[in-house]
Order: structure tokens, then sequence, then C-alpha cells
């Protein structure tokens, strides 16, 4: 087995983003990576193959560019499968995103809610939590026959399990909650939650977006019914996301968003659909970028990946102990289990001008809410610096983070 150094240099080249400079010349130190992963050259390059020569329209061209660039699509789909341990190819949907597939699932779920319901006017109630993204708190929102109970938050960023048995109720039947968080890097523990809701007849849905780009993520052990992700976290391109539902419950889902490539049969009148995933994907997909996802995922599963995680582990220690050690950081967010991200903030400077002064120093962070209000509440800040490693970063550039959020610090003092 390669040693990790090895293993970490080899992986950069795939990477030519990597390379880039910034400022007139500054090496660029990439720790956004919760937002967007950049992709290896195998990804830029099958999109470029896509565009060279499988230009072709899906699923219902007869000819044979458009057989070949369906049986790449559909490839992409059994890849997906194989990824997140799915049972079945066809439980696997490409969306555009998971903000797209949170929305699908909070109004075809609250529909299906509304059709069984005996008594119009109780609402239906659902469990989120305080550490959710905006993208699984604003889709339930808009259903105005839910009520939404919230899993709080403890001191650390952990979830208050305790609190969980109180939340069900007899008219509790969902709960979304987040894998990872994107803010502060909690890890849930997953298979305790889920195993309680299960036991009460709650529907599951499982936010992947920062895990399953860095760690195992098997839908069958988890046993969720729902599980949502985004390509551009998991080094492919931006647009694409999965939908994974379980055989049985996408089978029972209402349609939300009909049109071409979902249908068996349109008259005037009516339409009947096909089963899924055809069923949830109307309309002409990111054909490329789901392509471009295949490839991401035979590059991860090419690669050692239990040690390029560990890796990312690695990281997170050495630098969660390196920013401790400068007098006025704050780490936000200290569960003990988390990914790699490491958000802090600093006695007397806005998150906003530390990211700033980084981004001087060629080091790309994210120095923002993070698209998680009710989280940066909890901890009673504005904002926070996140800087989120990836397998291809290296000591020697969390080296430059310490050194350049010093140098901060002392401009302002
Ligand atoms: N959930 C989590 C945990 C996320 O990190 C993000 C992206 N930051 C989203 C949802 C939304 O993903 P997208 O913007 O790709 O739809």
């Amino acid at each position: 087995m390669a040693t990790t150094t090895d293993a970490i240099a080899k992986v950069r080249q795939e990477f030519p983003f990597l390379r880039r400079k910034v400022h007139g010349g500054l090496p660029l130190t990439y720790f956004d990576n919760a937002a967007m992963t950049p992709v290896p050259s195998i990804v830029q390059q099958r999109l470029a193959s896509y565009y060279q020569s499988d230009t072709a329209n899906i699923h219902r061209g007869l000819y044979y560019v458009s057989v070949e660039a369906t049986r790449q699509y559909e490839d992409a789909r059994k890849r997906v499968q194989k990824f997140i341990n799915a049972k079945h190819c066809d439980e696997i949907i490409f969306m555009p995103g998971t903000t797209i597939a949170l929305n699908l699932l909070a109004q075809a779920i609250s529909a299906q809610f509304a059709a069984t319901s005996n008594n119009d006017s109780e609402k239906t109630e659902i469990i989120l939590t305080t550490m959710e993204h905006h993208s699984n708190i604003v889709p339930w929102q808009l259903q105005t026959n839910l009520c939404i109970k919230y899993l709080p938050m403890l001191a650390n960023g952990e979830l208050d399990l305790d609190a969980l048995p109180q939340l069900i109720s007899s008219k509790t039947k969902l709960i979304s909650l987040v894998h990872a968080s994107n803010s502060i890097g909690t890890i849930n523990p997953l298979p305790e939650i889920l195993q309680l809701c299960k036991a009460h007849g709650l529907i599951t849905i499982v936010d992947a977006a920062q895990s399953v780009g860095h760690m195992p993520v098997d839908v069958q052990t988890l046993d969720c019914d729902y599980l949502v992700f985004s390509s551009h976290k998991i080094y492919a391109p931006t647009g694409v996301g999965v939908l994974y539902g379980k055989q049985d419950m996408l089978k029972q889902l209402p349609v939300v968003s009909g049109g071409g490539g979902s249908i068996k049969q349109v008259d005037l009148d009516k339409t009947s659909f096909l089963p899924p995933p055809a069923k949830f994907e109307a309309g002409t997909p990111n054909i490329s970028g789901v392509l471009g996802l295949d490839s991401a995922l035979e590059f991860l599963m090419n690669n050692d990946l239990p040690q390029l995680w560990q890796h990312e582990q690695d990281l997170l220690s050495y630098a969660t102990a390196a920013l401790q050690e400068i007098d006025g950081v704050r780490i936000i967010g200290t569960a003990r289990q988390k990914v790699s991200i490491l958000s802090f903030v600093i006695a007397g400077i806005h998150p906003h001008d530390i990211g700033t002064l980084l981004d001087f120093e060629g080091i790309a962070v994210r120095a923002s809410h993070h698209c998680t209000h009710p989280t940066m509440k909890h901890f009673k800040v504005p904002a926070t610096v996140r800087a989120a490693f990836s397998f291809f970063n290296t000591t020697a550039e969390v080296d430059l983070l310490v050194k350049a959020v010093s140098k901060a610090i002392h401009t302002f003092r």
C-alpha cells in the first residue's frame, strides 16, 4: 500500500485546478470543498468526450449515438447504485441537485399526507433538526398542511437525542435530517435516530450532501426511505443530484413535476406515468453532468477511499489543534464525530474580514452563515469562517492557514 503522503501527492496530480494561481501568481490553497469540490481530469475528459462524440439526447433516439449516450447514462445509474449500495438501480433518480430533490420530496410527501388525512384542519407533524441546511427547512415550511417540530442541538453542536422521543406523537409521520452538517461538521448518529423513528413508523429522509464524499454511505445498512446528495460536492460537475428512494416508496410517491420522458400515455384529459425512475425524470436531464458523476465515482472507487478519508480526519485533528492554540480563536461545533469541516470565529473580527484577509494569502475558505441561519443562531454568531478539507489537502496547506489566521489577527490588533 502507498504511504499516505505518496497517495496524496498522486491524487493531487489528478486535479489541474489545484495548480491554479491567484492574485497574479500566488498558489491557490483551496479549502472550500463543502461548497464545491474541483473535478479530476477524468471527469473533464468525460464531459469533453460527450460533447465531442456522444452528443445526443437519451432514451427515445433510435440511432447509434443516442443509443450509446443512453447506455452511458444508464450505466451511471448503476454506478451510483453501487456507490451507495442501493438494492435496485431504479431506486436512483437523477435530479438537478439536493435542493430540488428535497423540494420534490416535500411536495410529493405532503400531497400524500393530504390525500390520506381524514381531518383537513389537523396538521401532520414532521421532525427536522436545528442544524439543517436551509434546503431541508424551506421546502417543508412551504407545505401548509405540515407542522414542523425541531430536534435541538446541544452546546457542542451534537443533536440532543434525549429530546427525540418527546417530539414523536401519534400525528408525527416523517423525519428529514442531515447526515453531516455543512456548517459545523457534526456527523449525526443516523443508525440510532433512524431506528427509533422507524419503530414509530416515520418516513425517513437523509440529506447526505456532506457525508457521501467523505465517509461510507450505505443506504441498505442505514435503511432510510430516501437519501439525497449533489454531485458538485463529490468531485463531479454542477447541476446533478441524486434522489435515492426505496423501490416501494417511489412507486407510491405522486408525481409533482411531469412532462416528456416520464409518461406511459398522455391523453387530452389524463396521463399515466412510467415506473420509477422515469416517472421522476421528466424533461431532458443533465446528460453530460450525469456522465461526469459516473467518472467521478469511478475515480473515487479506484482509489483507496478509507486511506484518503482517514487523511481528511487527520487534517481535521491537526487543524483543530493548531487553531485552538491561537489566542481569540473559537471553534464553532465541537461534536465528537465530524466530517472534515472546521468552522471558527475570532473575537472582535467579523468572519467576512477574516475570509478576505485569507484570500489575500491565496487561501480560499468560506466566510458565511453557510445557509444555516438556525445553526448560527444556536451558537450566537452571525457567520463563521469555514475550512472544509478534501483528501487532496496537505498539512503544509493547513500550516499556511494557521499562519494566515495569526497574521490576520495581528492586522486587526
Ligand atoms: N444540504 C447540505 C448539507 C448542503 O451542504 C447543501 C449545499 N451546501 C445543500 C443541502 C444544498 O445543496 P445544493 O445547493 O447542491 O442543492
